[in-house]
């Protein structure tokens, strides 16, 4: 059977030396896999191209019993920002690992995949910075799959604006300070207040805030951490980031 869709390229793999399977997150089907090595169409340079990672492209599958192949294959955006910039293109590459960790396959994904091509177009223009960026993509896909944290208020008195909380990872939930039975991460209400519009706010308006970089350090610092433990295994593409990042 054959459909048409569109779909981010999150990955590629080689098969030996004739097959190359490419993982999409599509707003219909979720992250599927298909071959891309079938057709002759896909030989030209334009169609290979929009079959690389970050590429959104518009492709005509044929949807067999347990795999489909890619049959055609256009580029619609190719975010040309984050291919001559390294620390751009590593937080790209690990936005794309992050939404084959969390994505959901077989099913509508469109959330998911709003919120990569909005994060992917603001980094490569330059509308936000890597790092900003990085700690909304973090937190908005781990609320997308359910790991959104219990932000309420304290988790043991349910004070709603504490001066001093501390977030917990073990906990995915914040105590005043002399609520908190254990050491976390030392926050402020305005983080809090930040991490609670991530996870709640409209696709239009989750972008557009702005904090003091003392408070994204400790946003960035809390949702790592939250993301890591909750999930349990390493990022490769999180790892190499941080090798390139402000070098
Ligand atoms: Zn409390």
């Amino acid at each position: 059977m054959q459909t048409s869709t569109e779909g981010l390229i999150i990955r590629t793999r080689d098969i030996g030396e004739n097959d190359t399977v490419v993982t999409i997150l599509t707003k219909d089907y979720g992250l599927i896999s298909a071959f891309a090595n079938g057709s002759k169409r896909l030989k030209s340079r334009a169609a290979g191209a929009a079959v690389s990672p970050m590429t959104y492209s518009r492709l005509t599958l044929y949807r067999g019993r347990d795999s489909y192949i890619i049959d055609d294959a256009k580029a619609v955006e190719v975010f040309f920002g984050l291919r001559d910039d390294i620390e751009k293109l590593s937080l790209a590459q690990y936005f794309c690992e992050l939404a084959g960790e969390f994505a959901p396959e077989n099913t509508d994904a469109g959330e998911f995949l709003r919120l990569l091509l909005n994060a992917l177009y603001m980094l490569s223009e330059g509308k936000r910075s890597a790092s900003f960026l990085k700690p909304v993509c973090e937190l908005r896909m781990l609320a997308y799959a359910g790991y959104m944290p219990d932000l309420s208020g304290c988790l043991k008195c349910a004070n709603e604006s504490p001066e001093n909380p501390v977030f917990s990872t073990t906990h995915a939930g914040f105590f005043c300070q002399s609520c908190s039975p254990v050491s976390g991460i030392n926050a402020t209400l305005g983080v809090i207040n930040a991490m609670r519009h991530i996870c709640t706010a409209d696709d239009r308006s989750l972008f557009s805030f702005k904090m003091p970089d003392s408070s994204l350090k400790i946003l960035s610092e809390i949702s790592e951490r939250f993301l890591l433990s909750q999930v349990e295994r390493r990022f490769k593409t999180l790892e190499f980031y941080k090798t390139v990042k402000d070098v």
